[in-house]
């Protein structure tokens, strides 16, 4: 297993990138990394107060060997999500913050847009890489349960990213 400082030294070099490439609005946002090793279902998840964004690591991250590719496909993910809250009224982000959490079809249906702006942007590559990592191992039942909570499988990504000539 890597080490815990090994990790974040690689998720801020690629959050840099991303940021300089892709995700300008985020520019003028102080973007701290950290670690949350308590294990609620996700591998990394992210905030945003005021100035600040949060992208938090559960330990499933740190043992999940990401390749270079998964790892910024994952960040983009995460930087996605913060892109498009920042750019919400506040009356937006309020529905979000609360539809995340109580309703299914708001959280499914972010965690599938998230997904297809990353893929507009040009990282389609990187997400399904991430999928296909995400995938090994998985049993039907875990891998439709993944899709019903709106993240893409490693087919959805490659058709999407064809039918937008963006593979
Ligand atoms: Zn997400």
């Amino acid at each position: 297993m890597q080490s815990k400082q090994q990790f974040f030294v690689r998720c801020r070099k690629i959050v840099k990138e991303l940021v300089e490439e892709s995700f300008s609005e985020l520019k003028d946002k102080r973007i701290v990394c950290f670690y949350f090793p308590k294990y609620f279902g996700a591998v990394a998840f992210s905030f945003n107060i005021s100035s600040y964004v949060f992208i938090g690591f559960t330990k499933r991250a740190l043992l999940s060997n990401f390749s270079s590719k998964s790892l910024i496909g994952l960040l983009a993910h995460e930087l996605s999500h913060m892109n498009r809250f920042s750019k919400m009224s506040f009356i937006g982000k309020c529905k979000l913050i609360f539809g995340y959490y109580f309703s299914n079809k708001i959280s499914s249906n972010e965690e599938a847009e998230t997904d297809r702006y990353i893929i507009k942007l040009g990282y389609a590559s990187k997400r399904y890489a991430l999928a296909r990592h995400s995938e090994k191992g998985k049993s039907k039942e875990v891998l439709a349960k993944s899709q019903e909570r709106g993240y893409m499988s490693s087919e959805e990504i490659k058709n999407y990213a064809k039918s937008i000539n963006k593979w």
